[in-house]
């Protein structure tokens, strides 16, 4: 058979570039990661060509006896990372994990209460151009002006407010952590199903850097390519198991089904078609590598940098919403600078440094342009960055927004940048 090379030259040829790219850029995106070879490995394996529609054990399809294998050992693995009852590590994706969800719990046009998008939540905690907002009633909560924080007594007033039928918690660019208690007491008081979505902060709760949110909410659901640093996927877990609240029964026995049963059902075959089983072998990959000791050092370091970077940043005067972090990210408003997330990004990326424009509470740009960027030290922290280079990286950033479009600087940051990157090499068993 013939390689990629021989086969197909300009994909090659663009996957040699990509590489060039992550090995000499800053990769400052919160959602980012470098896995490890081993996961690579995995995903790229013949389990591509496997189907394995059900579950281990209960398959629509022959010769799945060592997938079987593969799926118990991520279900066993994850369990073991976040002491849970019962997990799902078939969902495609972070919105795969979430459509599952909704379908277990909520019924169309039922209220969902979530975290304001434009206050860092997630497109699928409610957005109207999303299938969650289109089929639910979405309401919102959001953080308080003056600290950039979530404020539990006004989310309690609102949820009585709107009753819903569920709760998310759960966003893309908050750098705090999570009441939970606070959280779970609310949705007792109006009869809600508490749903946490920890995407970002998978990573750093697994090694208890963060507090578990699987003792308070009936489901959690997860990204396993953000700080977990695994392939790009989703999973679904529940820390308790037990008969579901929502009546749903076996159809021949008429049993009442545990929850795990329900939300099993509601991926497959509710709102997924086959396992992608490569996936599922690099998951396995990825949190074996979560349960070594020296990830919780990765983790310490992560939320190290953070800080450092946000230290660093306030120092130079700039405004970093809530005052700093507890997690992997920082959300900079850069209304004090006279610069646009926009533009900052753009000047940014011509420096060789990549990060993400965000709204930041109460923006008074649209989503186009916005106010702020979202930085996140997992990846650079993935490459070896300590403090000192994310303290270096800060500057860096400085320079470029003090002077946007001046290619003089983007050229002499980019020199810097590339100088950085080469003293801390990724994947040298990849040749661009
Ligand atoms: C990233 C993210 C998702 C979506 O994950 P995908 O894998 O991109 O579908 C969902 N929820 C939150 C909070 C996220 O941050």
């Amino acid at each position: 058979m013939k390689s990629l090379n021989e086969q197909d030259s300009k994909i090659f040829d663009l996957l040699g570039k990509e590489t060039n790219r992550q090995n000499l850029n800053l990769e400052l995106i919160a959602s980012e990661n470098f896995t490890s070879k081993a996961v690579m490995e995995a995903q790229g394996s013949v389990l591509t060509n496997k189907y394995a529609e059900g579950y281990p054990g209960k398959r629509y399809y022959g010769g799945c006896e060592f997938v079987d294998v593969v799926e118990d050992i991520a279900r066993d693995r994850a369990k073991k990372l976040y002491n849970a009852d019962w997990v799902n590590v078939q969902p495609h994706s972070g919105a795969s994990a979430n459509a599952a969800v909704y379908l277990a719990f909520m019924k169309p046009g039922e209220t969902l209460l979530g975290f304001d998008l434009s206050h860092g939540g997630h497109l699928t905690h409610g957005s109207h151009v999303n299938f969650s907002g289109i089929y639910f009633k979405p309401e919102f909560y959001g953080v308080e002006k003056e600290t950039g924080r979530l404020d539990y007594d006004k989310i309690r007033e609102k949820a009585k407010a709107v009753q819903p039928k569920m709760i998310s918690i759960g966003a893309s660019a908050y750098s705090r952590d999570y009441d939970y208690e606070a959280f779970r007491s609310i949705a007792d008081e109006v009869g809600a199903y508490l749903w946490m979505d920890m995407a970002h902060t998978a990573g750093l709760i697994a090694t208890g850097h963060l507090k578990s949110p699987l003792p308070h909410a009936h489901v959690v659901t997860t990204t396993t390519h953000k700080t977990l640093r695994g392939p790009r996927g989703g999973m679904i877990l529940i820390g308790k198991d037990g008969e579901n609240t929502l009546g749903v029964v076996a159809p021949k026995s008429g049993r009442v089904k545990n929850w795990s049963e329900v939300l099993d059902s509601a991926v497959f075959p509710g709102t997924q078609g086959g396992p992608l089983m490569h996936v599922i072998a690099a998951k396995a990959v990825a949190y074996g590598e979560a349960l070594q000791p020296d990830f919780k050092d990765y983790q310490t370091q992560v939320i190290a940098n953070a800080k450092a970077m946000a230290d660093e940043f306030m120092a130079m005067g700039y405004d970093i919403v809530s005052g700093g972090t507890d997690n992997h990210l920082i959300l900079i408003d850069l209304r004090n600078k006279g610069v646009t997330g926009k533009l900052a990004e753009e000047a940014l990326g011509h420096a060789a440094i990549t990060v993400n424009k965000n709204m930041v509470p109460f923006d008074t740009e649209s989503p186009f342009v916005t106010s702020g960027i979202r930085i996140g030290s997992p990846a650079m922290t993935t490459r070896g960055f300590g403090e000192e280079e994310f303290r270096t990286v800060a500057k860096l950033i400085d320079r470029v927004i003090q002077d946007p479009e001046n290619e003089t600087v983007h050229a002499k940051v980019t020199q810097e940048v590339e100088a950085l990157c080469e003293q801390f090499p990724l994947y040298d068993f990849i040749t661009a």
